[in-house]
């Protein structure tokens, strides 16, 4: 498969710890569906504003450190919001693809409660240190 990521794909992508980008890339290379990338490094004011609107939980997301992103499928060109099995699927080709390469994400599916489709996180634990993510 030879897909490639639009340029606001890309955008989302800077800053983003480059375990979390190869995880990402790779998953490219082997899921069923395309897909984007929605967000990923937040500014504190965005943040406090999705708190506001009852779209995030946390003031400490890791979308503010550059250890989280936000991506979805893209089928016929759509993003298929209300069919979450697409989203699964997706899921499952970011954990292939995160065990290949030996690193450790969380997706927001998972979560037993605000389960949240399109975010994956570095595992706290995996996170190694010699890496140049600018904060
Ligand atoms: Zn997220």
């Amino acid at each position: 498969m030879n897909r490639k990521f639009s340029a606001h794909s890309e955008k989302n992508l800077a800053n983003i710890h480059p375990d979390l980008i190869r995880v990402v890339r790779r998953c490219l290379e082997i899921s069923r569906d395309d897909f984007c990338v929605i967000e990923g490094l937040r500014s504190p004011e965005r943040q406090k504003q999705l708190v506001r609107e009852g779209l995030s939980q946390t003031q400490n997301s890791r979308h503010l450190t550059g250890h989280a992103v936000d991506i979805a499928p893209v089928v016929h060109g759509k993003i298929p919001w209300n069919h979450w099995q697409s989203f699964e699927v997706l899921a499952d080709s970011m954990k292939k693809s995160a065990q290949e390469l030996g690193i450790n994400i969380i997706w927001g599916g998972d979560w037993k409660t605000f389960k949240d489709g399109v975010h994956f996180e570095l595992e706290k634990t995996a996170i190694t240190h010699n890496h140049t993510v600018t904060r």
